[in-house]
């Protein structure tokens, strides 16, 4: 069996850096045409874009705030102009900003609520039209476990990841008559900008796995390949953990 997505067109938000500019890479060398998002590192995305262009790769780079229906408009209409179509989007934009709820400021909750969840909701929302239209489409949205199990000191990360798993599996009712599937993945401890500070929470997590080791980036894009496929098919509603904890 092959995971053929060759030709496919996949937007992933926040695609400058960490996760999201390894998604850009792993799908421009299954020939993909891929769509660069950026808002603050336009130096990272611009870097990313040459380096896709030289594979001889279609690809895009779009500066879009996700919090910003507008930009989020922007976002698509690009896209469209060049590609025609979407087959694949990949909300992966996000953010922390930690502290605990004593001292945790509105500003910080709204900040990250409105990066991780309004702006997979505006997404969403707009890249769906096309996929309606299309009577095709999968929308896949980077959780995290701590959406389910929580995380001192980051009631806000976790309540927007919580709150994103809450619209993937209401995203999957409602579209689903249009062969729409809409799922999450929650990653492992990969080692990005977003946790760099954290990083002993990656051995926490290693002792509660019974792999007694956490799965590794390329596990984590090796799945997402695959469910991007149409190899993947007849599976919606549901978060994916990418991990051996098991409670
Ligand atoms: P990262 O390295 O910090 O990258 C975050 C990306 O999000 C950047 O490309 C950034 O782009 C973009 N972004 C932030 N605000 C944005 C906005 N308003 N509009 C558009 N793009 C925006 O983080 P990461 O570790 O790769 O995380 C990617 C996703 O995986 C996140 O949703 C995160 O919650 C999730 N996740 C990560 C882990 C992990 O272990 N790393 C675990 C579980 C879940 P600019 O710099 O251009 O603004």
């Amino acid at each position: 069996m092959n995971v053929d997505i060759s030709g496919k067109v996949i937007v992933v938000t926040g695609s400058s850096r960490g996760i999201g500019s390894e998604l850009i890479r792993s799908f421009s060398a299954e020939k993909a045409k891929v769509v660069i998002n950026y808002y603050n590192s336009e130096v990272q995305a611009r870097e990313l874009y040459d380096e896709i262009l030289a594979l001889n790769t279609d690809c895009l780079m779009i500066k879009a705030n996700v919090t910003n229906p507008s930009e989020v408009s922007f976002l698509y209409h690009e896209t469209i102009k060049a590609f025609g179509r979407v087959d694949v989007l990949i909300n992966n934009a996000g953010i922390c900003d930690d502290n605990l709820i004593q001292i945790m400021s509105i500003d910080q909750w709204k900040k990250v609520l409105d990066v991780n969840l309004t702006g997979a909701f505006l997404c969403s929302r707009e890249f769906s039209k096309i996929m309606i239209k299309q009577n095709y489409g999968k929308i896949i949205n980077i959780a995290s476990m701590k959406g389910q199990d929580g995380c001192a000191g980051q009631v806000n990360y976790s309540a927007s990841k919580a709150g994103l798993i809450g619209l993937t599996k209401t995203l999957a009712k409602e579209l689903g008559q249009y062969n729409i599937t809409v799922n999450a993945i929650c990653p492992g401890f990969i080692v990005t900008d977003l946790n760099r500070h954290d990083e002993s929470k990656k051995d926490i997590a290693k002792k509660k796995s019974v792999l007694r080791t956490m799965s590794s980036l390329q596990d984590l894009l090796g799945f997402i390949i695959y469910t991007s496929s149409d190899l993947f098919s007849g599976v919606s509603g549901r978060v994916f953990n990418l991990d051996s904890r098991i409670t």
